[in-house]
């Protein structure tokens, strides 16, 4: 096993995952399917390096009516019969995306759909239509690389039905887990339909052989958590959600990579989303942005009184409701705080509830929109993130990016991307560890403090500005773990 990068000769990669940004994105795994294979390619210009990126071809895709072209069609064998479907590709980036379409993935307008099994049956095709692509483009696959459970099937199924004739005869897998808590429940069914036989290893709990990420985990040459301190938390009871135990049997082939952002893209000096440019020089630019932000949603803007907020799936793992209940603690003091997101109705609602109960001051804005996004990082000056688990998050790395400081619980990889002052050093960010709303109100009286002496401010956000969120040191860390697996198989 080695540590460094070596020279290496015409790698091919053939990335797979539910979401890949710039065609479709509705979380951090969008987000990171989109930008590591363009930073894995910058890392020789793509010369010596492939890759190829599978996703769905969702409706949503297809109403942008992008210059697609078709490659092929195909077909899947199910009990009692066939289901068949086309393969288009486009360029983007200098990368090649191929999009599987076909009639399980176009049954629903949603990405993710509410329903679990008609979710099941469409990432059961697509992760089978994938295993077709390097016969079907004669192209040898050194490395298939899935992430999360909605792709894990394709690892598992490859292991179990390796045919020495085909483009996949040498194939090493890796399994990205972004989320270990879904595992693609309710997928018993689809997974029968389409032949794909359960997990054999022994040392998976039963209930485990029939959900697609434990098959995928059993069954990976390499399991990679998006960070560090998440590779190490899932072998534990708290985060483990009872792979704990099989997770341990694994635990040599499992490390933590931490995931990086595109500094191109979240650039505040040049995103042309935000009201005013700005760099860690101009600083004072940022102010602009919160002034016109504020204006937007008709709150008032007040010299001292920072400006907090929250963009994010509304899911329990988020601790929205900590994050609410905490504001409500401190509501003596000054601040005001814009929320952005969707998903669970009841958090959407709560969310809702406290801009009524305080329309001076809050804002709930139930909606994904990504140029909205950016102009609450570029105006914002606290992200508050109280996560229950956080495997690595990336939001709090845009918000330093934009100078806005994280308030965060010390979890996943909002540990291993924040340095809080309290360890001694100036950090550019505030972590606490007790999931509940008074350490979090704490936390932000300790923001709030911090933020009303501004050359305090000033160079913890020039120091969060300064930092490096950029995939390269994560893109070579993948590129390292690809090579060890490819020796490892000669
Ligand atoms: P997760 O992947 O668990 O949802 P991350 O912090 O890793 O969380 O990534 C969330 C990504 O989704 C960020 O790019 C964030 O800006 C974006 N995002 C989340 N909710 C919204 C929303 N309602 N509108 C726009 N962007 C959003």
């Amino acid at each position: 096993m080695t540590n460094e990068l070596h020279s290496y000769d015409n790698l091919h990669v053939l990335f797979i995952a539910a979401e890949a940004d710039p065609l479709v994105k509705a979380g951090g795994l969008g987000d990171v399917a989109g930008s590591l294979p363009v930073a894995l390619n910058n890392i020789d210009d793509g010369k010596n390096l492939e890759i190829k990126i599978a996703i769905p071809f969702y409706n949503s895709i297809k109403q942008k009516n992008l210059p697609v072209t078709k490659v092929s069609d195909f077909e899947i064998d199910i009990i009692g019969g066939k289901v068949s479907g086309e393969i288009f590709s486009i360029t983007i980036s200098n990368l090649s995306f191929y999009l599987i379409s076909g009639e399980p993935i176009a049954r629903f307008d949603e990405t993710y759909s509410s329903d679990f099994r008609s979710d099941a049956e469409k990432f059961v095709f697509f992760s089978l239509a994938c295993l077709q692509l390097p016969d079907i483009l004669k192209w040898r696959c050194d490395i298939l690389h899935a992430h999360d459970w909605h792709t894990a099937v394709a690892i598992h199924h490859l292991k179990m039905n390796r045919h020495p004739s085909t483009y996949l005869e040498n194939t090493q897998t890796v399994i990205t887990v972004h989320n270990l808590p879904f595992m693609g429940t309710g997928s018993e069914d689809a997974l029968r339909q389409y032949n794909v036989t359960p997990s054999r290893n022994k040392n998976l709990p039963a209930w485990a052989r029939e959900l697609p990420l434990p098959m995928g985990l059993a069954a990976a040459d390499q399991i990679v958590a998006v960070s560090p301190t998440y590779a190490k938390e899932i072998l534990t009871p708290e985060f483990g959600c009872d792979l704990q135990g099989f997770l341990q049997t694994r635990q040599s082939k499992v490390t933590g990579i931490l995931n990086g952002i595109d500094p191109e893209l979240w650039n505040p000096s040049s995103d042309p989303a935000i009201f005013s440019n700005f760099d860690s020089s101009h600083l004072d630019e940022k102010l602009k942005n919160k002034r016109a932000l504020l204006k937007e949603f008709q709150l008032d803007f007040e010299e001292y009184t920072p400006l907090a907020i929250m963009i994010t799936r509304m899911d329990r793992q988020k601790g929205i409701d900590i994050a609410l209940e905490g504001l409500r603690m401190i509501n003596d003091l000054p601040w005001q705080t814009i929320l952005l997101g969707t998903g669970d109705k009841r958090l959407e609602q709560e969310c809702k509830a406290l801009e009524q109960e305080m329309p001076e001051k809050v804002r709930a804005i139930i909606t994904f929109d990504t140029d909205l996004s950016r102009r609450m990082y570029a105006a914002a000056d606290i992200m508050m993130m109280p996560s229950r688990y956080e495997p690595c998050g990336l939001s709090q790395m845009f918000a330093m990016r934009y100078g806005c400081l994280p308030v965060a619980r010390a979890t996943g990889g909002l540990v291993d991307s924040i340095t809080d002052p309290k360890t001694g050093s100036i950090g550019p960010g505030f972590l606490f560890s007790r999931i509940d709303p008074r350490s979090f109100a704490q936390t932000m009286k300790r923001a709030f403090d911090a933020y009303c002496s501004s050359s305090t401010w000033k160079s913890m956000q020039l120091e969060a500005m300064s930092r490096d969120f950029s995939w390269q040191r994560s893109a070579e860390q993948y590129l390292i773990l690809y090579q060890n697996l490819i020796n490892q198989s000669d």
